[in-house]
Protein backbone atom coordinates (compact mmCIF):
# COMPACT_ATOMS: atom_id res chain seq x y z
CA UNK A 1 0.00 0.00 0.00
CA UNK A 2 0.97 3.72 -0.15
CA UNK A 3 2.57 3.59 3.33
CA UNK A 4 4.95 1.06 2.51
CA UNK A 5 3.32 -1.56 4.73
CA UNK A 6 2.58 -4.95 3.53
CA UNK A 7 -0.58 -6.37 3.94
CA UNK A 8 -1.96 -10.02 2.46
CA UNK A 9 -5.21 -10.04 0.92
CA UNK A 10 -7.11 -12.92 1.28
CA UNK A 11 -10.71 -14.41 -0.02
CA UNK A 12 -11.40 -10.57 -0.36
CA UNK A 13 -9.70 -9.12 3.33
CA UNK A 14 -7.13 -8.14 4.73
CA UNK A 15 -4.46 -8.99 7.35
CA UNK A 16 -1.25 -7.22 8.78
CA UNK A 17 -0.06 -10.48 9.82
CA UNK A 18 -1.14 -14.20 9.28
CA UNK A 19 -3.95 -14.16 11.38
CA UNK A 20 -4.47 -10.42 12.28
CA UNK A 21 -7.69 -9.65 10.05
CA UNK A 22 -7.86 -6.06 9.68
CA UNK A 23 -10.97 -3.50 9.91
CA UNK A 24 -11.86 -0.94 7.28
CA UNK A 25 -10.96 1.78 9.68
CA UNK A 26 -7.69 0.20 10.55
CA UNK A 27 -6.60 -0.87 7.05
CA UNK A 28 -7.30 3.17 6.05
CA UNK A 29 -5.47 4.19 8.37
CA UNK A 30 -2.72 1.79 7.57
CA UNK A 31 -2.91 3.23 3.88
CA UNK A 32 -2.76 6.67 5.37
CA UNK A 33 -0.63 6.66 8.06
CA UNK A 34 1.32 3.68 8.09
CA UNK A 35 -0.18 2.34 11.26
CA UNK A 36 -3.55 0.53 12.19
CA UNK A 37 -4.18 3.50 14.84
CA UNK A 38 -4.56 6.72 13.17
CA UNK A 39 -1.97 9.50 14.78
CA UNK A 40 -2.90 11.32 17.76
CA UNK A 41 -5.62 8.77 18.48
CA UNK A 42 -3.19 7.52 21.32
CA UNK A 43 1.00 8.29 21.74
CA UNK A 44 3.14 6.17 20.81
CA UNK A 45 5.05 3.71 22.75
CA UNK A 46 5.16 1.91 26.24
CA UNK A 47 4.37 5.58 28.38
CA UNK A 48 1.28 4.51 29.51
CA UNK A 49 0.87 5.22 33.21
CA UNK A 50 -2.84 5.44 34.14
CA UNK A 51 -5.90 3.04 32.72
CA UNK A 52 -7.24 4.81 30.04
CA UNK A 53 -10.61 3.78 31.52
CA UNK A 54 -10.37 4.04 34.87
CA UNK A 55 -8.08 6.74 35.28
CA UNK A 56 -6.46 3.77 38.20
CA UNK A 57 -2.23 3.46 38.00
CA UNK A 58 -0.34 0.88 35.84
CA UNK A 59 2.35 -0.80 37.40
CA UNK A 60 5.80 0.12 36.51
CA UNK A 61 5.73 -3.77 35.84
CA UNK A 62 2.90 -3.40 33.42
CA UNK A 63 2.94 -6.68 31.74
CA UNK A 64 6.12 -7.70 29.55
CA UNK A 65 4.19 -8.55 26.66
CA UNK A 66 3.03 -6.54 23.57
CA UNK A 67 -0.07 -5.09 22.58
CA UNK A 68 -2.55 -2.65 21.04
CA UNK A 69 -2.06 1.16 22.99
CA UNK A 70 -5.44 1.03 24.75
CA UNK A 71 -8.06 3.11 24.48
CA UNK A 72 -12.06 3.34 25.28
CA UNK A 73 -12.45 2.50 21.35
CA UNK A 74 -10.64 -0.07 21.32
CA UNK A 75 -10.85 -2.39 24.84
CA UNK A 76 -13.41 -4.03 25.91
CA UNK A 77 -15.71 -3.68 29.10
CA UNK A 78 -16.64 -6.92 28.73
CA UNK A 79 -16.07 -9.24 25.57
CA UNK A 80 -19.86 -9.88 23.90
CA UNK A 81 -19.64 -12.73 21.59
CA UNK A 82 -21.73 -15.17 20.11
CA UNK A 83 -21.08 -18.87 18.80
CA UNK A 84 -21.89 -18.49 15.00
CA UNK A 85 -24.26 -20.90 13.02
CA UNK A 86 -21.45 -22.22 11.10
CA UNK A 87 -19.03 -23.42 13.86
CA UNK A 88 -19.01 -27.21 14.51
CA UNK A 89 -19.12 -28.95 18.04
CA UNK A 90 -15.50 -29.28 18.47
CA UNK A 91 -15.01 -25.41 17.22
CA UNK A 92 -17.79 -24.47 19.67
CA UNK A 93 -16.15 -26.50 22.72
CA UNK A 94 -12.47 -24.92 21.59
CA UNK A 95 -13.87 -21.76 22.33
CA UNK A 96 -15.73 -22.32 25.23
CA UNK A 97 -12.78 -23.91 27.11
CA UNK A 98 -10.12 -20.73 25.65
CA UNK A 99 -12.98 -18.15 27.34
CA UNK A 100 -12.85 -20.46 30.64
CA UNK A 101 -8.80 -20.04 30.28
CA UNK A 102 -8.93 -16.60 30.31
CA UNK A 103 -12.04 -16.09 32.58
CA UNK A 104 -10.06 -18.70 35.47
CA UNK A 105 -6.64 -16.89 35.16
CA UNK A 106 -7.17 -13.40 34.47
CA UNK A 107 -9.49 -10.49 34.80
CA UNK A 108 -11.39 -10.33 31.34
CA UNK A 109 -14.69 -11.52 31.21
CA UNK A 110 -16.76 -12.51 28.31
CA UNK A 111 -20.51 -11.97 27.68
CA UNK A 112 -22.44 -14.68 26.05
CA UNK A 113 -24.71 -12.98 23.17
CA UNK A 114 -25.61 -15.68 21.32
CA UNK A 115 -29.56 -15.49 20.25
CA UNK A 116 -29.71 -12.09 21.49
CA UNK A 117 -29.88 -8.18 19.83
CA UNK A 118 -27.45 -6.97 17.80
CA UNK A 119 -28.34 -3.41 18.16
CA UNK A 120 -29.39 -1.31 21.89
CA UNK A 121 -33.04 -1.63 21.50
CA UNK A 122 -32.98 2.22 23.59
CA UNK A 123 -30.35 4.09 21.76
CA UNK A 124 -30.01 2.26 18.71
CA UNK A 125 -26.65 1.48 18.32
CA UNK A 126 -24.53 -1.46 16.97
CA UNK A 127 -23.43 -3.70 19.65
CA UNK A 128 -19.95 -4.20 19.58
CA UNK A 129 -19.24 -8.34 19.41
CA UNK A 130 -17.35 -11.23 17.99
CA UNK A 131 -18.59 -13.85 15.90
CA UNK A 132 -16.87 -17.11 16.41
CA UNK A 133 -16.72 -18.35 12.86
CA UNK A 134 -15.97 -21.72 11.45
CA UNK A 135 -12.38 -20.71 9.74
CA UNK A 136 -11.72 -24.54 7.76
CA UNK A 137 -8.07 -23.88 7.49
CA UNK A 138 -7.53 -20.46 9.00
CA UNK A 139 -7.51 -19.13 12.32
CA UNK A 140 -8.09 -15.48 12.46
CA UNK A 141 -8.75 -12.19 14.53
CA UNK A 142 -9.23 -8.68 14.20
CA UNK A 143 -6.35 -6.82 17.51
CA UNK A 144 -8.30 -5.16 20.00
CA UNK A 145 -12.73 -4.20 19.97
CA UNK A 146 -13.25 -2.98 16.64
CA UNK A 147 -13.43 0.86 17.03
CA UNK A 148 -16.59 0.99 14.41
CA UNK A 149 -18.51 -1.76 17.11
CA UNK A 150 -20.99 -3.69 15.02
CA UNK A 151 -19.43 -7.34 14.42
CA UNK A 152 -16.19 -8.65 14.38
CA UNK A 153 -15.23 -11.92 12.72
CA UNK A 154 -12.83 -14.58 15.00
CA UNK A 155 -12.30 -17.41 12.68
CA UNK A 156 -11.39 -20.98 14.61
CA UNK A 157 -9.58 -23.60 12.47
CA UNK A 158 -11.90 -27.25 11.88
CA UNK A 159 -9.71 -29.26 13.67
CA UNK A 160 -9.83 -33.02 15.36
CA UNK A 161 -10.36 -33.65 18.92
CA UNK A 162 -6.58 -32.97 19.87
CA UNK A 163 -5.70 -31.35 23.60
CA UNK A 164 -4.14 -29.13 24.24
CA UNK A 165 -2.72 -27.44 21.03
CA UNK A 166 -6.41 -27.08 19.22
CA UNK A 167 -7.25 -24.88 22.36
CA UNK A 168 -4.26 -22.99 22.55
CA UNK A 169 -5.41 -21.44 19.02
CA UNK A 170 -8.49 -20.14 20.46
CA UNK A 171 -6.88 -18.88 23.40
CA UNK A 172 -4.39 -17.17 21.14
CA UNK A 173 -6.96 -15.55 18.71
CA UNK A 174 -9.11 -14.33 21.83
CA UNK A 175 -5.77 -13.14 23.05
CA UNK A 176 -5.63 -10.88 19.79
CA UNK A 177 -9.22 -9.82 20.39
CA UNK A 178 -8.52 -8.18 23.67
CA UNK A 179 -5.91 -6.59 22.26
CA UNK A 180 -2.40 -8.56 22.93
CA UNK A 181 -0.40 -8.77 19.37
CA UNK A 182 2.63 -11.49 19.07
CA UNK A 183 5.63 -10.98 20.55
CA UNK A 184 8.14 -11.60 17.74
CA UNK A 185 6.53 -8.61 16.39
CA UNK A 186 7.17 -6.62 19.20
CA UNK A 187 9.57 -3.50 18.33
CA UNK A 188 12.54 -4.48 20.42
CA UNK A 189 12.54 -7.95 19.40
CA UNK A 190 15.42 -7.76 17.36
CA UNK A 191 17.21 -7.22 20.89
CA UNK A 192 16.07 -11.18 21.95
CA UNK A 193 15.41 -12.63 18.55
CA UNK A 194 17.63 -13.71 16.02
CA UNK A 195 15.47 -13.65 12.94
CA UNK A 196 16.57 -15.22 9.31
CA UNK A 197 14.67 -14.02 6.92
CA UNK A 198 16.51 -16.09 4.24
CA UNK A 199 14.81 -18.93 5.26
CA UNK A 200 11.30 -17.47 4.62
CA UNK A 201 9.81 -16.78 1.86
CA UNK A 202 9.44 -13.07 0.41
CA UNK A 203 5.70 -12.98 0.18
CA UNK A 204 5.64 -14.23 3.99
CA UNK A 205 8.33 -12.09 5.03
CA UNK A 206 5.83 -9.51 6.52
CA UNK A 207 4.82 -11.97 9.11
CA UNK A 208 8.17 -10.43 11.07
CA UNK A 209 7.42 -6.79 10.60
CA UNK A 210 8.13 -4.58 13.80
CA UNK A 211 5.05 -3.28 15.90
CA UNK A 212 6.46 0.27 16.07
CA UNK A 213 4.00 2.53 17.22
CA UNK A 214 0.78 2.30 18.91
CA UNK A 215 1.76 -0.18 21.26
CA UNK A 216 1.61 -0.87 25.11
CA UNK A 217 4.59 -2.72 25.85
CA UNK A 218 7.12 -2.88 28.96
CA UNK A 219 10.23 -5.56 28.82
CA UNK A 220 11.79 -8.32 27.66
CA UNK A 221 9.83 -10.25 24.99
CA UNK A 222 8.59 -13.31 26.28
CA UNK A 223 9.16 -16.90 25.17
CA UNK A 224 6.38 -18.08 27.35
CA UNK A 225 3.87 -16.20 25.99
CA UNK A 226 0.71 -17.78 24.30
CA UNK A 227 1.06 -14.93 21.42
CA UNK A 228 4.68 -16.17 20.17
CA UNK A 229 5.43 -18.55 17.30
CA UNK A 230 7.88 -21.39 17.23
CA UNK A 231 11.29 -20.86 15.63
CA UNK A 232 10.25 -22.88 12.47
CA UNK A 233 7.27 -20.38 11.81
CA UNK A 234 6.50 -19.34 8.26
CA UNK A 235 9.91 -21.31 6.94
CA UNK A 236 10.54 -22.13 3.53
CA UNK A 237 11.29 -25.76 4.04
CA UNK A 238 10.30 -28.23 7.16
CA UNK A 239 13.80 -28.53 8.62
CA UNK A 240 14.97 -24.60 8.54
CA UNK A 241 15.28 -22.56 11.51
CA UNK A 242 13.68 -18.78 11.45
CA UNK A 243 14.23 -17.39 14.76
CA UNK A 244 16.40 -18.57 17.74
CA UNK A 245 16.63 -16.66 21.25
CA UNK A 246 19.28 -14.33 21.09
CA UNK A 247 20.42 -15.15 24.70
CA UNK A 248 21.92 -18.79 23.91
CA UNK A 249 20.79 -19.08 20.52
CA UNK A 250 18.27 -21.93 21.13
CA UNK A 251 15.57 -22.87 19.69
CA UNK A 252 11.40 -22.40 21.27
CA UNK A 253 8.29 -23.90 20.44
CA UNK A 254 4.95 -21.62 20.70
CA UNK A 255 2.43 -22.38 23.47
CA UNK A 256 -1.12 -23.58 24.44
CA UNK A 257 -1.71 -21.80 27.57
CA UNK A 258 -1.05 -17.93 28.80
CA UNK A 259 2.22 -17.48 30.56
CA UNK A 260 2.52 -15.11 33.55
CA UNK A 261 3.09 -11.98 31.47
CA UNK A 262 0.21 -12.42 28.83
CA UNK A 263 -1.96 -12.27 32.26
CA UNK A 264 -0.49 -8.88 33.57
CA UNK A 265 -1.11 -7.24 30.32
CA UNK A 266 -4.66 -8.02 30.55
CA UNK A 267 -4.86 -7.74 34.79
CA UNK A 268 -3.57 -3.83 34.20
CA UNK A 269 -6.06 -3.32 31.45
CA UNK A 270 -9.43 -5.52 32.31
CA UNK A 271 -12.00 -5.37 35.25
CA UNK A 272 -13.57 -8.51 35.79
CA UNK A 273 -17.34 -7.65 35.70
CA UNK A 274 -20.50 -9.84 36.53
CA UNK A 275 -22.93 -9.31 33.92
CA UNK A 276 -25.92 -7.33 35.32
CA UNK A 277 -29.56 -5.54 33.43
CA UNK A 278 -28.34 -2.48 35.61
CA UNK A 279 -25.66 -0.10 35.67
CA UNK A 280 -23.95 -1.17 38.93
CA UNK A 281 -20.32 -2.47 38.66
CA UNK A 282 -19.99 -5.43 40.39
CA UNK A 283 -16.97 -7.55 40.46
CA UNK A 284 -15.99 -11.12 40.70
CA UNK A 285 -15.04 -12.78 43.44
CA UNK A 286 -11.54 -12.88 42.21
CA UNK A 287 -10.00 -9.81 41.12
CA UNK A 288 -6.12 -9.85 40.30
CA UNK A 289 -3.77 -6.84 40.82
CA UNK A 290 -1.50 -5.88 38.35
CA UNK A 291 1.04 -8.07 39.62
CA UNK A 292 -0.93 -11.09 39.27
CA UNK A 293 -1.59 -11.31 42.84
CA UNK A 294 -5.60 -11.34 44.04
CA UNK A 295 -6.98 -8.68 45.75
CA UNK A 296 -8.12 -9.12 49.63
CA UNK A 297 -11.94 -9.26 50.17
CA UNK A 298 -11.37 -6.09 51.88
CA UNK A 299 -9.50 -4.26 48.76
CA UNK A 300 -12.14 -6.08 46.32
CA UNK A 301 -15.04 -3.96 48.28
CA UNK A 302 -12.89 -0.81 48.60
CA UNK A 303 -12.33 -1.13 44.77
CA UNK A 304 -16.53 -2.11 44.09
CA UNK A 305 -17.51 1.20 45.97
CA UNK A 306 -14.78 3.37 44.23
CA UNK A 307 -16.32 2.14 40.89
CA UNK A 308 -19.76 2.87 41.97
CA UNK A 309 -19.42 6.68 43.29
CA UNK A 310 -18.45 5.09 46.95
CA UNK A 311 -21.62 2.26 47.08
CA UNK A 312 -19.93 -1.10 47.43
CA UNK A 313 -23.14 -3.09 47.98
CA UNK A 314 -24.73 -4.12 44.12
CA UNK A 315 -28.59 -3.48 44.44
CA UNK A 316 -30.19 -7.10 44.56
CA UNK A 317 -31.32 -8.82 41.76
CA UNK A 318 -30.10 -7.16 39.01
CA UNK A 319 -27.62 -9.97 37.68
CA UNK A 320 -28.36 -11.84 34.31
CA UNK A 321 -27.25 -15.26 33.25
CA UNK A 322 -24.53 -15.90 31.33
CA UNK A 323 -23.72 -19.47 30.76
CA UNK A 324 -20.67 -20.06 28.16
CA UNK A 325 -21.87 -23.31 26.87
CA UNK A 326 -25.26 -22.37 25.88
CA UNK A 327 -24.83 -22.23 22.15
CA UNK A 328 -27.86 -21.32 20.61
ZN1 LIG B 1 -1.78 -14.49 16.05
Amino acid sequence: MKSGVEVLLKDGKYYLSDDILLSDLQLKSLEEHGDITPPNSAPPGPELKVHPVTGMPLSADAGKAVGQYPTSYNMWAMVRYVYGPSLSSVQREIMRLAIEHWEANSNVRFYNATGMPTVDPTYGFAYPYIEFVNGNDVNSSQIGRNANGGRQELKIQSASWAFPEVVGNGIHELGHAIGLDHEHNANDRDNFINLNLNNVLPEKRYNFNRRTTNYHQIGAVDFQSVMIYDSQAFASSPNLIVMTRKSDGSTFSGNDVTSGTDRKWVNNLYIPYIARSDVYRELADIVYKTDNTVMTAQERQQFQAQLNNGNPYPPAGGRIPNDHSRYQ
